[in-house]
């Protein structure tokens, strides 16, 4: 099984695929935890050039490109072959956060972030991925909190670019609804894994 956990900064992607994967393994499943961009040596040296400081300038096209290179190391390196093997992998961010914030939020639009996916990663797709939204005056106050924040995102976006990347994910989970399980994010992180579980369970595990 693959399971993309996906949502803007502040979401708790990260603090809630840490919660998963030990919610899983606790069952006996053998789970396999990355991330995006990076997960392989290679790809974590992408995410380094990804990361520069804010001024480095990448275009979106050009970011693009990168995030898909950074995804084809992965998935030929690490993704398909835990998933040959019979473990889960769950991976925070996959190929629908470069949907959203280079196709959507960045306009190079849909078509464009799905091919080089196609060519990349042979178009690969969880089995699930689940959504993770939360208010942006929630999200701000998280991202205010966690001080290595600011050195681990890509700077110069205004919030008009995070709305579109909001706007893109939500746009995806409509369209694909039986691919998307869309979680409220609010709240403390128990009460949210809960609520992952939940799915999880219902989607994946009978
Ligand atoms: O998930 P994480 O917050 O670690 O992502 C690192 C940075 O990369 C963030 O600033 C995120 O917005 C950005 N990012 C991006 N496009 C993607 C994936 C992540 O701009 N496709």
């Amino acid at each position: 099984r693959f399971i993309a956990l996906e949502g803007g900064e502040g979401s708790g992607k990260s603090t809630q695929t840490r919660l998963l994967a030990h919610a899983l393994a606790e069952r006996g499943i053998d789970v396999d935890t990355t991330r995006e961009p990076g997960g392989t040596p290679g790809a974590e040296a992408v995410r380094a050039l990804l990361l520069e400081p804010p001024g480095a300038g990448w275009g979106p096209e050009a970011e693009a490109l990168l995030f898909a290179a950074a995804r084809a190391d992965h998935v030929a390196q690490r993704i398909r072959p835990a998933l040959a093997a019979g473990r889960w992998v769950i991976c925070d961010r996959f190929v629908d956060s470069s949907r959203a914030y280079q196709g959507g939020a960045g306009g190079v639009g849909d078509d464009a972030v799905r091919a080089l996916h196609a060519i990349g990663s042979g178009g690969l797709r969880p089995d699930l991925t689940i959504l993770i939204t939360v208010d942006p005056a929630e999200a701000a106050a998280r991202i205010q909190r966690r001080d290595e924040g600011a050195a681990d995102a890509i700077g110069g976006r205004d919030a008009a670019y995070h709305a579109a990347v909001a706007f893109a994910f939500a746009r995806m989970a409509v369209d694909d609804p039986r691919g998307f399980a869309v979680i409220d994010g609010n709240g403390p992180a128990e009460d949210v894994l809960a609520r992952v579980l939940a799915e999880v369970d219902r989607r994946l595990c009978h």
